[in-house]
């Protein structure tokens, strides 16, 4: 498992804005070991995915990263290696302010598509194009 460890000095702080969110693969059939963080940082007006892991939930509610609910597009930055259980660099986000990975592929793009939430397990309708920040060739 790959970590990172954020210096808590207030001059780092100011530098770079930085936290982890956590998501869910529901492509991952152990229901319990499907949970990933994602380290986002602030990048102008926007939050930039820059790496994600596998964590596990009492880890991450030990690190706090299960209270951070951060809203935004969360463009993967170039470099971002996708989810750690199936590869997709696309996450949908639920109402309920989770966020869960999503395999988009091309020619999803101009229509709905229907996700459950593996959250809270709600099921919703989503707009391909404008909700899953769908980046074109790479599925
Ligand atoms: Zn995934
Ligand atoms: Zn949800």
């Amino acid at each position: 498992m790959i970590e990172e460890r954020y210096p808590g000095n207030k001059e780092t702080e100011n530098r770079v804005q930085a936290k982890v969110i956590l998501a869910r693969c529901p492509y991952e059939s152990r229901k319990n070991e499907n949970v990933f963080g994602m380290r986002i940082q602030k990048y102008e007006s926007d939050w930039q995915r820059t790496w994600a892991f596998k964590i596990d939930m009492e880890k991450a509610h030990n690190e706090g990263y299960d209270r951070e609910i951060t809203t935004g597009s969360f463009i993967p930055a170039a470099d971002y290696p996708g989810c750690p259980y199936c590869g997709s660099k696309t996450i949908a986000q639920c109402s309920c302010g989770k966020s869960f990975c999503v395999k988009a592929e091309r020619g999803y793009s101009l229509q709905q598509i229907k996700l459950t939430c593996p959250w809270c397990g709600q099921t919703g309708m989503y707009n391909a194009a404008e909700s899953l920040n769908l980046e074109g060739g790479d599925f």
